[in-house]
């Protein structure tokens, strides 16, 4: 068997006792004579393995017992709209509360988009002028806005929030895609926080969305039953059929991670590897972070060539993404709007792949100086 170690920032790196235990009970889970894959939703098969991956996800995260945990479909990208709807869709002739942003990249920015499909968007502060390259200032809502949207870890550029905003009674909402479970958090200090499984939770097609218990039944009319949280929570995530085998993988990854010893013991363990690999790019004579100190993501770390002309760059960043894929080090160019490299170190991406890939820029390194 050969497994190469993969950088991608998602769909990502899975843990490889999850992946032989799904294997193993892939035409035969818990003894039921059939796949996952096949069991009705509604069987009394299937909901210990939902009712599971829930308790898990509440224990390992702390959540209160006044939040409600959905799996839903439509990835993280459909929350975008979902928040807006439902916690500030215009209904007509209701007040317009406005919807805060910051702009902290490109996902971020596509949240505000599509909110403001919906809502009455309030773009508030910006990290673009820099090149999405910090975390800004996050001035203080009015207490009559209607939420206030973070992204916790902007995957394309590398940042993270490191101190949450001060938001009052006004709900903080965060897509916490690709930090979900890398540190402890405090859900208590949110009024809803949303993440695409494909980063750090289990395969595509599942979101997982934390929600307020006060925060829900606030969405227009109009609005179409599968976007609604307030059907999604009368039917425990079964409104109609869920992803049913993302929410099983979840389950076994988050067994996984209680197994390790949870959530404190992986953030130890993902700050080793985050300092290895900043600590090798800070001695680099080729290779630099393009990110802020302070504000510098554990789980996806950008980098890029210094002082080489243009033209040899790009011929350099393809020669490092080919001859890394060469030595089993996969997927480790940036996104096709940010360019450069980047490595997504996420909760199972074992710290032998950090060495293995700093090995591997040094001789690189050796070999281009
Ligand atoms: C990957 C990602 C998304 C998009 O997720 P989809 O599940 O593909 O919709 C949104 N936000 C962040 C922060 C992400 O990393």
């Amino acid at each position: 068997m050969k497994r190469v170690y993969n950088f991608s920032p998602g769909p990502s790196v899975l843990p490889l006792p999850v992946l032989e235990r799904a294997a193993v009970e892939m035409i035969d889970a818990n003894h039921t004579g059939q796949s996952v894959m096949e069991m009705s939703h509604r069987s009394k098969d299937f909901t210990p393995i939902i009712e599971h991956t829930e308790s898990l996800l509440r224990s390992l995260m702390g959540i209160p017992s006044n939040y409600t945990v959905l799996f839903l479909q439509g990835g993280a990208s459909l929350q975008f709209s979902m928040v807006a709807l439902n916690l500030a869709g215009i209904e007509m002739g209701s007040p317009r509360k406005k919807a805060v942003y910051i702009d902290t990249g490109i996902w971020a920015r596509k949240a505000a988009d599509e909110g403001a499909k919906y809502a009455d968007v309030s773009i508030r502060a910006s990290s673009k002028d820099r090149a999405y390259t910090y975390i800004p200032q996050a001035p203080v809502p009015d207490p009559a806005d209607a939420y206030y949207h973070i992204t916790l870890n902007n995957t394309i550029v590398g940042t993270k929030w490191t101190e949450l905003p001060e938001t009052g009674q006004v709900p903080l909402v965060a897509d916490i895609s690709s930090c979900i479970l890398s540190e402890p958090l405090d859900v208590s200090q949110f009024g809803l926080v949303y993440a695409g499984a494909q980063k750090n939770l289990g395969p595509a097609g599942t979101a997982v969305v934390i929600i307020r218990k006060d925060l829900i039944g606030k969405a227009p009319s109009w609005t179409p039953a599968m976007l609604r949280y307030d059907i999604h929570v009368a039917e425990g995530s079964m409104y109609n059929t869920p992803p049913c085998y993302g929410i099983y993988i979840i389950g076994l990854v988050l067994e996984w991670l209680k197994d390790l010893g949870g959530v404190e013991a992986i953030a130890r363990l993902n700050r080793e590897k985050a300092d290895l690999f900043y600590t090798y790019l800070e001695s680099s004579k080729l290779f630099r972070s393009p990110v802020e100190k302070p504000c510098r993501s554990l789980m996806n770390i950008p980098f890029i060539p210094s002082g080489i002309n243009p033209d040899r760059r790009k011929d350099m960043e393809a020669r490092f993404i080919r001859e890394a894929a060469e030595a089993g080090l996969v997927n480790l160019a940036g996104h096709r709007l940010a360019g450069g490299m980047r490595a997504s170190i996420y909760n199972a991406m074992p710290k032998a792949g950090v060495e293995a890939l700093i090995g591997f820029m040094e001789r690189f390194e050796k070999k281009e100086g």
